[in-house]
């Protein structure tokens, strides 16, 4: 039997799915290699930082239901790199205890990522079938990037559908969610915005959510600064709107519901979120995530296992990567 170092596993994300997997075989000493086409880690875990400026521009908050994720959320905080979050809410779910990841909800992917063999940027064109049964990855311009015994695909599915063209189908015509698009305004203003809330559920015509970033824990050094998310709906209509329009909208949008003037802005952005959210119904435990031990495949992701509410889309893909992680390691144990 051979051991467990011997196989090899390339990680196709290096999001919360991915992570979670790459380090449970990396633990049971598997030899895992993980790549993302992004600069940073996290995927849409993500904060974006320019000058003095930081703002969650992805996930908000983490919401907890499941037992053994919020078993790992109390290891997070043990590590301090998740806080409760004591913020003002407005219309969030009563079952919801919001954490996030601190100092950025960046912090969260950077814990999960130390110790693991990690390229990044490199975005993953294709996998191919090698003669001797193993997979090869190839980049844009059709460099091998290593061949492996086993791939785990977590980008979304759209993507992960073009990566195994030919080869994977099933798992995509059966799955059930849709990947719905947000419009991410960020904002840092000179002075407060005259709120008594730090996080607020908005009705979605345009604005889903608003959120005072500073008002996070770990950041209340920083200047104000807001995130504002669109609603699906609205981002898909307008989602190859110009980022100017999209800034000068949501802000009008939120001064309608401040009823008031917003104050003087010192720095704005957006950024387009065409895979943010999966929606779709709830799946049986056992498919959360995908695997085919006779090819080597395995896919993962909150595509596969759609939360209830955004406010869960950590949580599933924690789900997803955990159980495409144990199935992996069981396989390698066993080959
Ligand atoms: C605007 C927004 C708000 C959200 N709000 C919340 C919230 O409040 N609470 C919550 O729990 N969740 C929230 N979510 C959802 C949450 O962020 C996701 O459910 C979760 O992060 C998904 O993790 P994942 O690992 O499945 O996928 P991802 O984080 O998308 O990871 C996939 C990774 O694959 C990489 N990749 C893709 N293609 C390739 C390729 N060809 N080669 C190499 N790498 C590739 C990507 O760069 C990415 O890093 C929100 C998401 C968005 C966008």
């Amino acid at each position: 039997m051979p051991r467990l170092s011997e196989t090899s596993l390339a990680v196709i994300g290096s999001g919360i799915a991915g992570l979670t997997a790459a380090q449970i075989c990396h633990r049971a000493g598997m030899s895992v290699t993980v790549f993302d086409k992004g600069r940073g880690v996290g995927g849409r875990c993500a904060t974006r930082r320019r000058d003095d400026f930081a703002f969650d521009h992805g996930a908000q908050l983490i919401g907890a239901t499941d037992g053994d994720f919020k078993g790992v959320l109390r290891k997070w905080m043990i590590a301090t790199k998740a806080q409760r979050w004591k913020g003002q809410f407005s219309g969030l779910p009563a079952n919801i205890t919001p954490f996030v990841g601190a100092p950025s909800m960046s912090a969260l992917p950077k814990m999960l990522a130390e110790g693991l063999n990690l390229y990044l940027p490199v975005e993953i064109a294709s996998v191919v079938a090698e003669p001797d049964g193993q997979w090869g990855l190839l980049d844009g311009e059709g460099r091998v990037l290593g061949t492996y015994d086993a791939v785990l695909l977590t980008c979304p599915p759209e993507q992960a559908q073009r990566l195994t063209a030919g080869i994977l189908s099933e798992p995509f015509e059966q799955a059930t969610s849709t990947m719905r698009a947000v419009w991410t305004v960020m904002a840092a203003f000179q002075r407060p915005v005259k709120t008594g809330f730090d996080g607020i559920v908005m009705d979605g015509e345009p604005l889903a959510w608003a959120a005072r970033n500073n008002s996070k824990p770990q950041r209340d050094r920083a200047p104000e600064t807001w995130v504002f998310h669109a609603a699906s709906d609205i981002s898909e209509q307008f989602i190859d709107h110009p980022k100017e329009e999209v800034i000068s909208d949501l802000l009008a949008a939120f001064e309608h519901w401040l009823d008031a003037p917003l104050p003087q802005t010192i720095y704005t952005t957006a950024h387009r979120w065409r895979f943010a959210n999966a929606e779709g119904p709830a799946v049986a435990r056992d498919d959360v995530s995908f695997f085919d031990p006779g090819l080597g495949l395995a896919l993962a992701g909150d595509w596969l296992n759609p939360p209830h509410l955004p406010f869960f889309g950590i949580q599933s893909a924690w789900q997803s990567g955990h159980h495409a992680g144990q199935q992996l390691t069981q396989w390698a144990k066993a080959r």
